[in-house]
């Protein structure tokens, strides 16, 4: 079986001195482990109720909206405050030092919806957690939440207890 993990690049002190960014545009142009990696997330929820997959920007788009189109269901976005063009709801959560802030278009989920929420890596947990909030302010249920990778020593999954995870690779 293809070995995902080599096909991510470390890149040191990106974008700030001392972080390891996981680079997977070398990932997403291999073609044989864009599809593994795909294949794997999908595979995973083939059998599970899914109504909506929630992708969080940027690059939990790229995974989200495959995913989305192979489990048949439909795609919303979760962005950057200030990027949706229609009535958004927002939600705003604390960094190291200062605040960010995710939305969501209000009409984007209907109550009682089953939404997977995916994003490419899991770090300190945060924005997922602010995205999984947006998602039950509309009134829409977290079915699970999707990552390519899991940064264990961050220990994001403390932040999203009580959340099913699902991840498939781990650094
Ligand atoms: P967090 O809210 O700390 O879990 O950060 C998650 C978001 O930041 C995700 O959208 C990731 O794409 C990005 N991110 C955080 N740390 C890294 C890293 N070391 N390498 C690549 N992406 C990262």
């Amino acid at each position: 079986m293809l070995d995902l993990a080599k096909t991510i690049r470390d890149v040191p002190d990106f974008p700030v001195e001392g972080i390891l960014f996981k680079d997977i545009t070398t990932l997403l142009k291999d073609a044989d482990a864009f599809r593994e990696a795909i294949d794997r997330l999908v595979a995973h929820y083939q059998d599970q109720e899914i109504d909506l997959v929630a992708g969080i920007e940027s690059r939990g788009f790229i995974f989200g909206a495959t995913m989305a189109y192979l489990l048949g269901t439909g795609f919303i976005p979760i962005r950057k405050p200030g990027k949706l063009p229609a009535e958004t709801e927002r939600f705003e959560y604390a960094l190291e030092y200062g605040t960010d802030a995710v939305e969501i278009h209000k009409d984007a989920i209907r109550p009682g919806q089953r939404v997977l929420l995916v994003d490419d890596l899991l770090a300190t947990g945060g924005t997922a957690s602010a995205s999984a909030h947006l998602i039950e302010k509309l009134g829409g249920e977290v079915a699970s939440i999707a990552f390519l990778i899991d940064l264990t020593f961050l220990h994001g999954r403390d932040k999203l207890e009580g959340y099913n995870i699902y991840t498939v690779l781990a650094f």
